[in-house]
């Protein structure tokens, strides 16, 4: 103890290090008054290889983790004689050998020797232990805190976005990357959700995907598309996986990088090719960098209807050539601030602000009537349009464009030409019209339709003079009526197969009666000429009374006179339906070569109560004569009706005063 505190220095100092392969230890650093061959024989000392344990004292040490110390050198069993006569021509009677561990394994180690004997005793042995661990302590601290800060510095200095959260997704930690790309500082994003950077651009669909696979700790891949913090925005390439701590808590770390360059790009190569108008997403991104929260706007998309029938028919380069006029035109009709695209092979979207519902419906009315009139465009394509509005519809820019979508879609059920603004109960009404469309598609497949047959009379002697067909679906028993389905079959154009099937029907029954039948043709059957001429070929001089409703023969006078004198020359009656609620004008009348005018059910309800009423019905009736035309007075109900239709002289009584419509088998027995 006391020579330990009276000696001034240790007479040789040595520390040893491994070397570079690990393989061995290496002398570093040497101090003292020492010849020069004993640091050859040290360096054995420092083999820590254990083959050489029973040739050196020290690596017996070494592997035992455990500090060796020599007090006379004499006195022990120096294994190793060369390295023995060493230290006794350097005069060394005390050792200490302090092995140094990192990691559980030697990585330095530090001797001392001294020219005294019993020079380290006991307590001395406590201080050096304490040492020791003193150092590996130190050592290990160093090293973790030089790692730590080298990664701090290389995750903010990177050029990725690096974000953490915590189970929660409230953000812990984002680098200096995370604030130049979304212009947040670090600050601002602690303790806040990522959703801080939502866009708008992805649907729920998006985020509940994502999070399913996060919560299930299955990594997420994804381009998402979000938004700065001064309102732009940028695609991030991201990779967001979950990790768990030690303690088991855990985290997201989102590793992204900004690609909203390149995918701009890219865009702008995916912009379509044909029209040269913007794609879909590249539609839905002009719309969210330009959307003006205090404004409205109109989503519009507008369905080139029935286009793959034209590509077929004209072929696919006439189908392009379209294409582009439309795109063309669209570009001359809606202003340059519009935003307008085509988001599918035929459907073109466009965005525009608006002030009034007004508004909309003109430019939609002028539209339509352009497309119908505009030469390259007429008779070529039709139209129909969906409408969803902002923010009255929905914020959301995506959801907006999927309700513009079931407008469209509710709009294509109902012909050409229509249009429709989403609703509430739009989901409703297209169930109600995919409802319809199985119905007859399955009443044509097992040929579920039939006829009823009203009969209407003479006004004086209530003779039956002819009867009506009503068609009807019989469909498990029972019947269903024209009012749910009728629209529908003819503005989807199923009313021309529903004729074709029914036709050779009407006929067969016909030929088993000894009155005029009447066969009621839809108006989107008479303007195709070929499916008339087919379906009346070979017909000639039968008692066949043909119904066209007045609205539909106001269109195209020229073409109606045509059809007109067509089924005149096979000496077929026509009546004119539903006379006066078209557009009533009289003129076209003398043109057109007509046998009987129906007076809608809806004048009859109304002539006892109303003069009004009663005086059309009068005057349609004198007008009728004049022209050599007979009347048919439908939806008679009463004998008040039936008296006062006597008195204004017309000629037919149509009515449930008389007869309802009915199955054929009651028809011919009542014949
Ligand atoms: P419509 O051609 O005007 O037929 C007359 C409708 O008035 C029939 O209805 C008939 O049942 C009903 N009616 C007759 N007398 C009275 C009455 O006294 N009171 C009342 N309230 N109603 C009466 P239905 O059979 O339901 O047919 C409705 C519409 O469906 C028809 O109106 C017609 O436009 C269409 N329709 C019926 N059958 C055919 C068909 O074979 N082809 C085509 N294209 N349309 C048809
Ligand atoms: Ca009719
Ligand atoms: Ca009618």
């Amino acid at each position: 103890m006391e020579s330990f505190y009276n000696q001034k220095t240790f007479d040789f100092v040595c520390i040893a290090t491994k070397n570079e392969n690990f393989t061995k230890m290496e002398l570093k650093y040497c101090k003292g008054d020492y010849k020069k061959e004993f640091l050859e024989y040290l360096a054995e000392i420092f083999e820590t290889d254990p083959k050489y344990s029973d040739k050196c004292m020290a690596t017996q040490y070494i592997l035992k983790n455990q500090i060796m110390i020599i007090n006379d050198i004499n006195s022990v069993n120096f294994p190793n004689k060369k390295l023995l006569k060493q230290i006794i021509d350097n005069n060394f009677h005390s050792a200490l050998f302090i092995p140094i561990y990192k990691n559980g394994k030697i990585d330095a180690g530090i001797g001392l020797c001294v020219k005294y004997k019993n020079y380290f005793n006991k307590v001395c042995l406590s201080i050096f232990k304490e040492i020791k661990e003193d150092i590996e302590y130190a050592i290990k601290k160093i090293e973790d805190y030089t790692l730590l800060d080298l990664l701090k510095e290389a995750i903010d200095k990177t050029y990725s976005w690096i974000l953490i959260t915590d189970e929660n997704a409230n953000i812990l930690y984002a680098n200096k990357s995370v604030e130049e790309i979304s212009g947040y500082k670090a600050e601002e994003l602690l303790g806040k959700n990522p959703r801080i950077f939502k866009s708008g651009f992805h649907s729920i669909r998006y985020f509940k995907i994502m999070w399913d696979k996060l919560t299930s700790n299955i990594p997420v891949e994804t381009v998402i598309i979000n938004r700065k913090k001064d309102g732009n925005l940028f695609y991030l390439k991201d990779k967001i996986i979950p990790v768990f701590s030690h303690e088991g808590k855990k985290y997201y770390i989102s590793l992204g990088e900004d690609i909203t360059k390149e995918k701009i790009l890219e865009e702008k190569l995916k912009e379509d090719f044909l029209t040269k108008l913007p794609n879909r997403n590249e539609f839905i991104y002009k719309i969210l960098n330009s959307i003006d929260k205090k404004e409205t706007y109109a989503f519009i998309i507008i369905d080139l209807k029935d286009f793959k029938i034209f590509n077929q028919i004209n072929g696919i380069e006439q189908g392009d050539y379209i294409l582009r006029k439309f795109a063309e035109f669209l570009k001359t009709f809606f202003h340059t601030e519009d935003i307008i695209a085509r988001i599918g092979a035929d459907e073109f979207a466009v965005f525009i602000k608006y002030k009034s519902l007004d508004e909309i419906l003109s430019i939609i009315k002028n539209f339509n009537t352009k497309i119908k009139t505009l030469e390259e465009f007429q008779n070529k394509i039709a139209v129909n349009i969906g409408i969803a509005l902002y923010p009255n519809d929905d914020t959301d820019i995506v959801k907006l464009l999927d309700k513009a979508y079931l407008a469209l879609e509710l709009a294509k059920e109902k012909g050409e030409f229509t249009y429709e603004f989403f609703s509430s109960q739009i989901n409703e009404q297209i169930l109600k019209y995919t409802q319809t469309k199985n119905l007859l598609k399955t009443a044509l497949k097992n040929k579920e339709f039939i006829y009823y047959f009203q009969p209407y009379v003479d006004s004086k002697n209530f003779k039956i003079v002819g009867a009506e067909t009503l068609i009807r679906i019989k469909h498990n028993n029972k019947i269903i009526y024209p009012n749910s389905f009728i629209d529908y079959a003819e503005n989807s154009g199923f009313i021309k197969t529903i004729e074709k099937q029914m036709f050779p029907k009407f006929l067969e029954y016909l030929q088993q009666i000894n009155i005029p039948l009447s066969f009621n043709i839809s108006g989107k059957s008479l303007t195709d000429e070929e499916h008339i001429k087919n379906l009346f070929k070979k017909i000639h001089n039968l008692p066949i009374n043909i119904e066209l409703t007045e609205r539909e023969i106001a269109g195209d006078i020229e073409y109606t006179k045509k059809i007109f004198n067509y089924f005149k020359n096979k000496k077929f009656r026509l009546s004119i339906d539903d006379f006066g609620t078209g557009y009533s004008s009289f003129s076209y009348l003398k043109d057109l070569p007509a046998d009987y005018l129906k007076i809608d059910i809806s004048f009859v309800r109304n002539i006892e109560n109303s003069k009004k009423d009663y005086a059309i019905v009068e005057t349609i009736i004198d007008f009728a004569h004049k022209f050599n035309m007979k009347t048919i007075a439908e939806g008679v109900e009463n004998i008040n009706q039936l008296k006062l239709l006597q008195n204004a002289e017309c000629d037919y009584i149509q009515g449930f005063y008389f007869y309802k419509p009915m199955p054929f088998n009651e028809f011919k027995s009542l014949l």
